[in-house]
């Protein structure tokens, strides 16, 4: 279901990655889930292709390409199983803060690497015991001369294995900052790694998208590779969260579909009692209450599409869609399930798939209960935190 309608060039864009997903990507799914890895040259191959980090000016090796093109990235790379790559955290998160808050240096160095592929990025802000509560982290960096030294972990963090560059949340402790509000990101890359450990999670689905727990002893840090001011990180992280949540708003809306046509389809064919099972009302009504949920979502979602292109503030409604969509999106996937019967809980088919994919999108990004406390508080409630 399309949330806005293509210009040419655009529809030439999600053609060209729509072909390129089915040929380079679906493919190799299932084995990249059994090796709980993505090869490295999958992302070279994307790289060559102009899709990691589009939205970059020419001058760091990016395309100049605008918030539609990431639109059209989420939903095709959603719609053609390929989320077994976390390119979107890749993209649209990590690589992000070091182009808004890193120095010239920095930026000269690491992104045109981030667009070939060469170096995968990773976002760490959540901790084993800060995850919705994020204010609560850890994780500390000392200056000592001209590096901080950084300890502490952080969990559940995608591209986290195999990540050459991290964006790491962290309390940088310094004379010049007021202790409660010393959160900073630094970009942990090069000789650091040396310094950390990783530890692969396994998940209850997205097996090939590696998310790790990571590890920061006595980790050396050169100055230069703080993002922005000292004591600013929470500032970064707030300004970049309406466009992060409405991203995942896109790819929860684009499995929703994908369920939903999977479930028409099977039971168009799937015959029960001598017809298709589609013909019994019961199924025929649940599926025309499927759709009519992913047509609200999908046009509620156009709107504040709509909205954030126009640089409206979309806090409010993102929020909505971030606490509806996914949670929308897990009942669609529960029916559509049901509707296969026994086939939809064997693992080769597309429809288990989905079901255990989506799982996590109310969960990450903010958890619907967070949500809807940020909804309370823009209703004039103050719920207690
Ligand atoms: C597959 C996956 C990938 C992830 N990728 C990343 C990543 O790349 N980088 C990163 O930094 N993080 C990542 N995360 C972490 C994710 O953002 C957190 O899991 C999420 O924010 C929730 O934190 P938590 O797991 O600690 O749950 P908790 O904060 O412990 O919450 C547990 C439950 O309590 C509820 N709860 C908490 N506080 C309140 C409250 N005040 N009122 C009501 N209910 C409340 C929550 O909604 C939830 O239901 C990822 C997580 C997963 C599962």
């Amino acid at each position: 279901m399309p949330l806005f309608e293509d210009t040419p060039a655009e529809r030439a864009f999600r053609l060209a990655l729509r072909k390129f997903i089915a040929k380079e990507f679906t493919p190799y799914r299932e084995e990249w889930d059994r090796n709980r890895a993505v090869p490295r040259e999958a992302w070279l191959k994307l790289g060559r292709q102009g899709y990691l980090c589009p939205y970059l000016p020419k001058e760091y090796g990016g395309s100049n390409l605008n918030f539609r093109y990431v639109v059209i990235m989420l939903q095709e790379l959603t719609a053609g199983d390929a989320m077994c790559i976390g390119v979107t955290n890749h993209n649209d998160n990590s690589t992000r803060y070091i182009y808004h808050h890193g120095s010239e240096e920095l930026k000269k160095r690491l992104l045109p690497k981030c667009v070939t592929g060469e170096a995968i990025a990773c976002f760490a802000m959540t901790e084993p015991g800060a995850g919705s509560d994020a204010a609560a982290i850890t994780t500390k960096a000392v200056r000592q001369g001209d590096h901080y030294i950084l300890n502490g972990s952080k969990c559940f963090i995608t591209n986290g294995m195999f990540a050459d560059i991290m964006i790491v949340m962290c309390r940088v402790e310094s004379p010049d900052v007021d202790p409660k509000k010393n959160y900073s990101l630094l970009c942990v890359e090069g000789e650091s790694l040396k310094h950390i450990r990783r530890h692969q999670f396994e998940k209850m689905g997205r097996h090939g998208q590696d998310t790790a727990e990571i590890f920061f002893e006595n980790c050396p840090v050169p100055v230069g590779n703080l993002l922005g001011k000292e004591g600013e990180g929470f500032k970064y992280i707030m300004e970049a969260l309406g466009r992060e949540r409405l991203e995942l708003c896109i790819k929860a809306q684009v499995y929703a579909d994908e369920c939903l046509k999977e479930a028409i389809e099977y039971a168009k064919v799937r015959e029960a009692f001598g017809k298709p099972i589609g013909k019994f009302e019961h199924i025929a009504f649940v599926l025309a209450e499927v759709a009519t949920e992913v047509e609200i979502g999908n046009t509620f979602l156009h709107a504040c599409v709509e909205e954030f292109i126009r640089g409206e503030d979309i806090t409010k409604r993102v929020s909505m869609a971030k606490a509806w969509i996914p949670e929308m999106c897990n009942r669609v996937a529960y029916k559509a399930v049901q509707i296969f019967g026994g086939y939809g809980y064997m693992a080769e088919y597309r429809i288990a798939r989905l079901y255990q994919d989506v799982r996590v999108t109310p969960i990450f990004g903010g958890t619907t209960e967070i949500m809807n406390l940020v909804i309370a508080r823009q209703l004039g409630f103050k719920p207690i935190f």
